[in-house]
């Protein structure tokens, strides 16, 4: 089954074992969610116990420090 990459177009396989689906990379799975992360205004995520804020500037930054999986809610 052939999927495109909703960031970028690019025609991928799917595979229930890319971490990033439906994106065809981290890199655009973080560009989607950075542009999301703008259009909602940029609205601080406010976790109760780690004051946690999203700068839509830095989100790749932020992101990479984050455990592999972190975006798998499988
Ligand atoms: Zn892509």
């Amino acid at each position: 089954m052939k999927v495109n990459c909703p960031q970028c177009q690019k025609q991928i396989e799917w595979d229930s074992n890319n971490p990033h689906r439906p994106f065809c990379s981290k890199r655009c799975q973080l560009i989607d969610l950075g542009e999301w992360a703008a259009e909602t205004h940029a609205i601080p995520v406010k976790d109760p116990q780690n004051d946690i804020f999203i700068d839509p500037e830095n989100i790749e930054e932020m992101l990479s420090q984050m455990p592999d999986g972190f975006f798998n809610e499988d």
